[in-house]
């Protein structure tokens, strides 16, 4: 019998409502936490709270812990770390597994180039601003392209790139200099979508952007907190092509969509178009706070004391990422992101595909998003149904899903999920639609 989310109180329950009520207020208000979540321990794909309720958990923590909840070779790796090796500073000194980390990495290839280098910052936000310092640096030119919808990060140079949420940028302005473009969303552009995107580029460059000022373009392979968008095929060597006919750098943020999420360790790797500058976080270290910021030997010209961080490549995180790549590569979690990512594709299709709300499912890997709309002849967004799904399938049936863009369920789960696991999952989300539009 497959395991299923287990609800012993109403959510939330009396224990954990102490702990949502019972603070002294002190956290900063800027918090989104829609859930009422309160997780006490977890483990692989599952959550258990103060009042012993059991959750699937479908986020990873905003796709975050890659081998699932504390799995117990990533735990033994931070163990024994933390009894060696607690910090020491990057910035300014050597240790051995930063080094380890970073030669696994650069083995990898994965920007263009013969030899990688690697920065190493705390969160997806620091690793996307040290790529806009590097692209400023290397080309000497100040401004940038980046999608409308996309989500870069929330420190200033990050903040500049990210055109996700008004409410993330109101009142935290000026902002640095880049210019906000198309997203080829197929779904909503049709065929032409890769051509609009590429012409509205092209726009820029003839009325309002040299194109000899822009030092870089940041873009999502898949578009994360803009809805989980695939754009076609054929976008990444278009924009490829046209950055390098202008002298600029191509900057993929693979800060979500990194790390075996889509199924490849990387989801450049299904176009197989390289980047000149790649940014990762999230899944790198399996819930311990690290980014890479990645670049070819000769694009990573900085000087020494240039660019650095305290914390950055601290020795706890980098051996939970260090191990956290063997269970991804040599331990089979991104090929299994792949199969039980397409089984749960399909199973979706086939509980849900029909269903009179649900406009598009897409995806790849266990990086898939169900976009509901009013009626699939307009395409007309189900804002309000998506947000009463995302609490109806937490609290009626114990499976944490979050949104992505205005009217997207997004399901990142744990790189471990099983085929049973996946079934559950969508059992619960055709349960969850059914009580909600019959
Ligand atoms: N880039 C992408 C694509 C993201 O999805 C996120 C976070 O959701 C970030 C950057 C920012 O990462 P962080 O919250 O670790 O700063």
């Amino acid at each position: 019998m497959s395991r299923r989310p287990l609800l012993q109180t109403a959510i939330p329950g009396p224990k954990s409502r102490a702990i949502l009520t019972g603070g002294d207020g002190s956290l900063s208000k800027s918090y989104t936490i829609d859930h009422a979540l309160v997780a006490d321990r977890a483990s692989g794909c599952w959550i258990t709270d103060p009042d012993g309720n059991e959750f699937l958990d479908m986020t990873a923590g905003i796709a975050v812990t890659a081998t699932g909840h504390c799995h117990p070779k990533v735990v033994a790796a931070i163990h024994e770390q933390s009894s060696r090796l607690i910090h020491m500073s990057g910035t300014d000194f050597f240790y051995p597994v930063q080094a380890q980390l970073a030669s696994r990495l650069a083995s990898l290839h994965p920007v263009r180039g013969d030899k990688s280098r690697i920065y190493f910052g705390n969160s997806g936000a620091e690793a996307n601003e040290a790529a806009f310092k590097l692209a400023r640096y290397h080309t000497g030119r100040k401004s940038f392209i980046a999608f409308l919808d996309c989500f870069h990060g929330r420190t200033m140079g990050a903040l500049s790139l990210t055109a996700s949420k008004v409410r993330q940028r109101e009142g935290f302005g000026p902002f640095l200099p880049v210019t906000h473009t198309l997203y080829p969303d197929p779904y909503r552009l049709g065929a032409r979508a890769t051509d609009m995107a590429i012409d509205h580029i092209e726009m820029l460059f003839r009325t309002i952007l040299p194109a000899e000022d822009v030092a870089g373009i940041f873009v999502e392979p898949i578009q994360g907190e803009g809805g989980y968008i695939v754009p076609p095929d054929d976008f990444l060597p278009r924009l490829r092509e046209l950055a390098d006919k202008h002298g600029i750098l191509l900057i993929f943020d693979e800060v979500q969509s990194g790390n075996g999420r889509t199924g490849k360790l990387w989801a450049w790797e299904h176009t197989g178009v390289k980047p000149d500058i790649m940014t990762t976080a999230k899944g790198l270290a399996s819930g311990l706070p690290l980014s890479a910021t990645i670049a070819s030997e000769k694009v990573m010209n900085w000087k020494p004391g240039s660019h650095a961080s305290t914390f950055g490549g601290n020795p706890v995180a980098c051996a939970a990422a260090v191990s956290t790549y063997d269970l991804l590569l040599e331990g089979g979690l991104v090929d299994n992101a792949a199969k039980v990512g397409a089984f749960m594709m399909d199973e979706l299709k086939r509980q849900v595909g029909d269903h009179k709300n649900v406009g598009h499912i897409r995806g790849r890997g266990l990086m898939i998003g169900v976009e509901l709309v009013k009626d699939r002849s307009t395409k007309e967004r189900a804002i309000e149904l998506r947000d009463k799904v995302v609490m109806h399938a937490f609290e009626k049936h114990g499976m944490l899903a979050i949104g992505a863009g205005q009217n997207t369920i997004r399901f990142c789960p744990p790189l471990t999920l099983t085929e049973d696991e996946a079934k559950v999952a969508v059992d619960l989300f055709a349960a969850t639609l059914k009580d909600l539009t019959e």
